[in-house]
């Protein structure tokens, strides 16, 4: 959070400003608040403002959490990180979702009632169909960075597309012989092992210890280098299995498992993939690079894992000097926009309550943000959070230390609509000021395929 959006009069995104700056707009009346999450001002009045800078949105796309980074480009080397956000998906409540319906429709068909013939093999998907699950992790995305565009001038957006580059593993034509054998490789080359043999030791099955890249056919037994030789060991099965091949050394799981292939990398990489071809289709340019990429641009950084410096470091365009001061990012939860039940019911399936008429009562909604001032009773005090509504007017608020029952909603201001999304900001990034890149590793081969 350390910079805050500026919109001219007419609702034109400018360049991000400091919040010092915007203190001041705001004290000497020049500026009003546009919204609050994330913070957003607007001119009251047109100022002499500088050409905007175009900025790039980059972005760690994860199957729970997705991280989102913009950096302005200062100079050749330098980049500032202006705004910062960890998106947390609801896949697995969509999935749950569904599979409660699909139970309720079962059961219904079930029943001795009505005529209902049971429905099998009608359906047909469209070409691109992706499950609701993943639909609604892509549709986060793409969400924040059409939302991003309208509040700063975005010129160029940044994306991890795969984890690990199979052809730069495979295909020593593509990119030459320095690439493949290059530090860029082996980090390319762990990660898609450590994906590959699920984090673990592949022998005794250990987690959470240092492993080794270990060759299943041994290098002095006319074993290749190439990555289906390749697995994970801790050092004492390392030790242990010297010159034996997996098989002689107990485990024909291993050398079986060494031709398996990838699916559940897979399934990710196909909603990675279905993100780049549509945030292509929003008409900037961009770019894309891979997952040992990122780690390496972090590791050689010295940033520590999260999935916001993550999505700073995707790319090969990331800048030497990352400046980080300050900056707050925000943690983004999606929590989707109500349900379309009209009739809920026990756990029977017996109809308990149904869908009220109206949304809105005393001009809130479930789910808006508000900021209530108690002065009388039991509960005085000031409150901010997500509210419930009732058409009584008792209200409640959620806080984070739970939920605070009967405001009444004459307390009650409104911060923010509801949009589909939880804020909460996070801590400050850690002593790291700047996080530039040692002399030895400039000129890293570039790893992103046009
Ligand atoms: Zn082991």
């Amino acid at each position: 959070m350390s910079f805050v959006f500026v919109l001219d009069t007419a609702q034109r995104p400018l360049d991000p400003i400091h919040p010092g700056q915007a203190r001041r707009l705001l004290a000497h009346g020049q500026a009003a608040v546009w919204r609050r999450f994330p913070f957003t001002l607007i001119l009251k009045c047109a100022l002499p403002v500088a050409p905007t800078i175009p900025l790039r949105v980059k972005l760690d796309p994860g199957s729970r959490t997705t991280g989102i980074a913009v950096v302005r480009p200062l100079n050749e080397a330098t980049g500032q990180v202006v705004f910062a956000a960890e998106v947390t998906h609801r896949g697995q409540q969509v999935h749950d979702a569904l599979l409660a319906r699909h139970g309720v429709r079962r059961s219904r068909r079930q029943r001795q009632t009505r005529y209902r013939p049971a429905r099998f093999a009608n359906r047909r998907r469209p070409a691109g169909w992706l499950p609701p699950s993943l639909e609604s992790r892509l549709a986060n995305v793409l969400t924040w960075v059409a939302r991003l565009r309208r509040l700063c001038p975005v010129g160029a957006i940044s994306q991890e597309l795969v984890r690990f580059d199979t052809q730069l593993l495979q295909d020593a034509e593509i990119r030459g012989v320095t690439y493949q054998q290059g530090e860029l490789a082996g980090y390319e080359v762990r990660e898609y092992l450590l994906e590959k043999w699920n984090r673990h030791c592949a022998y005794c099955g250990v987690r959470g210890v240092p492993l080794q890249i270990e060759h299943i056919v041994p290098k002095a037994r006319g074993g290749s280098n190439r990555v289906s030789n390749l697995t994970l060991a801790c050092a004492p099965c390392n030790t242990t299995k010297g010159t034996q091949t997996a098989e002689e050394f107990g485990h024909p799981d291993v050398q079986r498992q060494a031709k398996t292939s990838l699916k559940d990398a897979a399934a990710v990489n196909t909603t990675r993939w279905a993100l780049f071809h549509r945030l292509r289709a929003t008409g900037l340019p961009v770019e894309v690079g891979t997952g040992g990429r990122t780690k390496w641009n972090r590791t050689q950084r010295g940033l520590p894992k999260t999935h916001w410096l993550d999505a700073a470091c995707v790319g090969a365009s990331t800048p030497s000097t990352l400046r980080l001061r300050g900056v707050r990012p925000w943690q983004i939860t999606a929590t989707g926009h109500r349900n379309r039940q009209l009739c809920g019911t026990n756990r029977y399936g017996f109809p308990i309550r149904h869908r009220t008429r109206y949304k809105r009562f005393f001009g809130f909604q479930t789910g808006d943000m508000v900021r209530a001032v108690v002065t009388r009773g039991k509960k005085v005090g000031v409150y901010q959070g997500r509210v419930l509504v009732r058409a009584s007017g008792s209200f409640d608020i959620r806080l984070s230390a739970g939920r605070l029952t009967g405001i009444n909603a004459r307390y009650c201001h409104l911060l923010h609509r509801t949009d589909g999304y939880q804020y909460h900001v996070g801590d400050r990034a850690a002593a790291t000021t700047t996080a530039a890149l040692p002399d030895t590793a400039q000129g890293a081969p570039d790893s992103s395929p046009a």
